[in-house]
């Protein structure tokens, strides 16, 4: 049976009677713009620990301030609701800032940016940096940004006049919450609200089995306070943030030992980018493990070894497991009040973000998969609105985009190849290869393609699949079309600035055209 604040999520987490002081049902007039940049009227945020009665009573009150749970209370604010947050970190902004998206994005840039990593050959030059210097770079860097970052969630929060409550919030009968505060010698305080919002995201899944008390293994928080770039590595996991940091190690001179029990990388992105991803991997020199587990690691003989099924053994420097996230659940006393969690342990919401709890929400993370940091903001909005009966987002984006910030990129947004097949869709393929790309030649960065998937019928776009440079900013552009249920032919006639990889879209639109051409041909001459 999988207990709370065990759960895996798969992509790579009573009672009541009103106790607010005012009852809103209406959406009032907005404070500011969402997420706008007008300055509060009301006193700047403060971190308080609510005395009076009065003080305790908000309209929501949500349990995490992560890209979730900053969002929804923005959201609610913005439409007049009094709103608290109850955050047990010492910063707001949730696993995006402290450990995940923020720091290695920072990471990965001024990895390729020290190193000139994938453009040596290109301008003829080598680069050799002291590994010691480089690494309080990368960590400098890495601690700037996310200052920076924690300072503009700060902002939003002061901005929209939403309170928080520093400590670890769990729920209380009635639809109240319960914070402790970090300090030993402080009381809980009891915050009563209309509506709970649990926001309390995820955290590295731990297999019971690795010794991740050994200072040379990883998890993917405890990585960034990494003492020395390794000579060599073992990373555990081809989702996504297992190819990130291999690649990232990897333009640090790294030797990368990539395993992973799936036959490929990024086993939900289309086949032949991952093939292609796993073959740019493979000349960069990751050595790739698919299709074999991990039998065991282990401290012998004062080095880590890492026996692999086959019974090879590595001796790596440093492993890295970047495989799963476990919900974080426990301690929130959901079974109490009555929210529900699956066989996988993640809270069970409706399409309105409703937990199976009257009055209470969940979103972000610890609801499950995707898992993604656009997502979960977005989920957290929708929450809010559904929560106060505010018209403003009713759903969630369908078509959301996933970018991976491997070295090189890669994003997708609607169908794969696999997935049109599994759908019983006719579709066809456009390919436009980087290799012809003028700006790519230029850059040097040839690796990878545009590549449409469409409907044979009547052109419509249905998924698009990018692996190179900047692949997660060129993805919105196929997203935008397939938002407007565009077809192919909306590439072909636009004009595109050149040089640009943007352009690449133009050339696989054309290639679909010409693969449709041939295959009517070869029907006919059939
Ligand atoms: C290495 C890595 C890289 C990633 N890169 C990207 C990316 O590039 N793009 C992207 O979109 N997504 C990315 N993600 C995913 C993204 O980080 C998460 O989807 C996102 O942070 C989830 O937001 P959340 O608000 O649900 O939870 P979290 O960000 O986990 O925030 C939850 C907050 O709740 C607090 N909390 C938990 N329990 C309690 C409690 N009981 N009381 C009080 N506070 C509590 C936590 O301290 C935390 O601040 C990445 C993830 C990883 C691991």
């Amino acid at each position: 049976m999988i207990k709370e604040g065990v759960a895996v999520v798969a992509v790579s987490e009573g009672e009541f009677t009103d106790g607010a002081e005012e009852e809103v049902r209406v959406p009032a007039a907005p404070r500011s713009g969402p997420q706008s940049q007008a300055t509060a009227s009301r006193s700047p945020h403060t971190e308080t620990t609510p005395s009076t009665a009065a003080a305790a009573s908000f309209d929501m009150v949500v349990i995490g301030a992560g890209p979730a749970g900053e969002k929804a209370a923005a959201q609610a604010a913005f439409f007049g609701k009094r709103v608290a947050i109850v955050e047990r970190r010492a910063s707001p902004g949730g696993a995006l800032v402290s450990s995940a998206g923020v720091p290695t994005k920072t990471l990965r840039e001024t990895a390729l940016y020290l190193t000139g990593y994938r453009r040596r050959e290109v301008y003829g030059l080598s680069i050799h940096l002291d590994p010691d210097a480089t690494l309080d770079r990368l960590m400098n860097r890495t601690a700037h940004v996310q200052a920076a970052m924690v300072g503009q969630v700060r902002e939003n929060i002061a901005r929209h006049q939403i309170e928080m409550v520093p400590g670890t919030g769990s729920l209380g009968p009635n639809r109240t919450v319960v914070v402790t505060p970090g300090r030993t010698d402080a009381a809980p305080t009891t915050l009563h609200a209309d509506i709970v919002l649990i926001a309390t995201g995820s955290r590295p899944f731990h297999a019971p089995d690795v010794p991740f008390d050994d200072p040379d293994v990883y998890d993917s928080e405890r990585i960034l306070g990494i003492d020395r770039i390794p000579r060599s590595m073992v990373v555990v996991g081809g989702g996504p943030v297992g190819c990130e940091y291999s690649s990232i190690f990897t333009s640090l001179g790294t030797e990368v030992v990539l395993l992973d029990s799936g036959e490929r990388l990024l086993s939900f992105v289309d086949g032949e980018i991952s093939r292609l991803l796993g073959a740019t991997f493979s000349s960069m020199g990751v050595r790739l493990v698919l299709g074999s587990g991990v039998g065991a690691v282990r401290r012998a003989d004062g080095e880590l070894q890492v026996t692999l099924e086959s019974g090879e053994v590595i001796r790596p420097e440093k492993v890295l497991f970047a495989a799963g996230r476990a919900g974080n659940t426990e301690g929130l006393g959901l079974e109490e009040v009555g929210v529900q969690i699956d066989a996988r342990g993640r809270i069970v919401v409706d399409e309105e973000f409703r937990t199976t709890a009257k009055g209470i929400y969940a979103a972000g993370d610890v609801i499950g998969p995707p898992a993604l940091a656009s997502v979960s903001m977005e989920q957290g909005r929708v929450a809010a609105c559904h929560a106060f009966g505010i018209p403003f987002k009713e759903t969630v984006d369908p078509l959301p985009p996933y970018g991976i910030y491997s070295i090189p990129e890669v994003a997708m947004v609607g169908l794969t190849e696999e997935a049109a097949t599994r759908q019983g869709i006719a579709y066809e393929i456009g390919r436009g290869w980087f290799s012809r790309n003028i700006k790519a030649v230029i850059d040097g960065g040839t690796d990878g393609l545009v590549k449409l998937v469409f409907r044979r019928e009547d052109r419509a776009l249905l998924g698009v699949h990018i692996l190179g440079d900047i692949a997660s900013e060129l993805i919105h552009q196929g997203q935008a079309v397939m938002h407007e249920r565009g077809v192919i032919d909306r590439f072909i006639h636009a004009t595109f600035n050149i040089p640009t990889r943007s352009e690449a879209y133009k050339y696989a639109a054309y290639d679909g055209l010409m693969r449709l051409e041939r295959r009517a041909g070869s029907r006919t001459a059939g």
